[in-house]
């Protein structure tokens, strides 16, 4: 069998951002636990059920992984070691929101193990921070980065929205600009998505926000695939790009695992995804795990493996974790000019 990735997802966040349609909760930290414990024991059952299988990575997404304390993170991850022969060398990545984080809980997350992170950042431009409902400030960003340095992270993801109503350009550059500066090991840019049911759509329903711009969007994105290429950043998939010469262990993981959450989180099920013969042959597994909030009884799709992708090169996907894009940016842009209705390219944002 093939290394597995896995993929652990924690529903939890500090505040939930009106955009977002994530399988996410603020206000639940009472359930903190008691998730943990069944998330813990879904995936030994998980481990067991595969003869306790080989992993080469292990991402921890949600939600905000953040929001838990290193004791609850710690749990899951042993589950992880106890349930799955975790290469000595696994590449364990935690998404971090930057208001949720500092060098102490860095320095705890080093010590489970955690050896990339993956911030959401979105914009190093505080009143499109503000207007897409963050609990960070752009200072916040930087200074999160920089503590995640000093706790000794070498391999940090940070993701990006681009195609805010009306936004300018030339903000949108500096924050490219900022991000640059940094010099994070990869990139993350999604484009600005109206879900259905998120406060966002309302707004828009309602007209109280004008739609998002697909033109904008468009501009904006070929202007960031300059940009970075011209910083020396290698683009592998619509949304992502990596410092060249990064080894490509983590590569896909950061979109591969967010497809993979969005193509099942609402959907519980024993197999999550078909094989696919395009760039890994995937037997996935999708555990799942039900827990108790107050009266209600709510099903997850909490912890799932897949095999580990053997090619995440350029425009590899897998046929199971195929997100609802129809295509690169620029050909949807062309497409639009026909069919203005057309809908966004769709990505997985955090
Ligand atoms: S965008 Fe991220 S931080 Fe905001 S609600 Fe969604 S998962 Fe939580």
């Amino acid at each position: 069998m093939h290394p597995l990735a896995l993929y652990v997802h924690i529903p939890f966040c500090a505040a939930r951002c009106p955009y977002c349609d994530f399988n996410t909760y603020a206000g639940l930290e009472a359930q903190f636990e008691p998730y943990v414990a069944a998330l813990a024991e879904e995936i030994h059952q998980a481990g067991a059920r595969l003869d306790r299988p080989p992993a080469r990575t292990i991402f921890i997404g949600g939600g905000t992984p953040t929001v838990l304390p290193p004791d609850l993170l710690a749990r899951a991850l042993a589950a992880c070691r106890e349930a799955f022969a975790v290469a000595a060398d696994a590449e364990i990545t935690s998404e971090a929101n930057p208001g949720t984080v500092d060098q102490v809980r860095f320095a705890a997350l080093r010590e489970l193990g955690v050896n990339r992170l993956s911030m959401g950042v979105q914009s190093f431009d505080d009143a499109e921070l503000r207007w897409l409902g963050r609990i960070h400030t752009a200072a916040e960003a930087v200074a999160a980065f920089r503590a995640a340095r000093r706790a000794g992270f070498a391999n940090i993801n940070l993701d990006f929205i681009f195609g805010l109503p009306g936004q300018n350009p030339a903000t949108w550059m500096r924050t490219l600009a900022q991000a640059i500066d940094l010099g994070p090991e990869h990139l993350s840019l999604y484009s600005l998505i109206v879900e259905d049911g998120t406060p966002l759509a309302d707004q828009v329903r309602r007209g109280a926000i004008a739609e998002p711009d697909d033109d904008l969007a468009a501009d904006l994105y070929e202007m960031a695939c300059k940009t970075l290429a011209d910083a020396g950043y290698v683009q592998y998939e619509i949304s992502n790009w990596a410092r060249a010469g990064q080894g490509a262990k983590g590569k896909g993981q950061e979109a591969r695992g967010r497809e993979q959450e969005a193509g099942g989180r609402n959907q519980p099920s024993a197999i999550s995804h078909q094989p696919s013969a395009i760039s890994h042959q995937p037997s996935a597994i999708s555990a799942v795990t039900t827990w108790s909030t107050g009266a209600t009884s709510r099903t997850w799709a909490s912890a799932r493996a897949h095999t580990a992708s053997t090619g995440a090169g350029a425009g590899g996907t897998c046929a199971g974790c195929v997100p609802t894009s129809s295509g690169s940016p620029r050909g949807r842009r062309r497409k639009r000019r026909g069919r203005r209705s057309a809908g966004r390219w769709r990505w997985a944002r955090r």
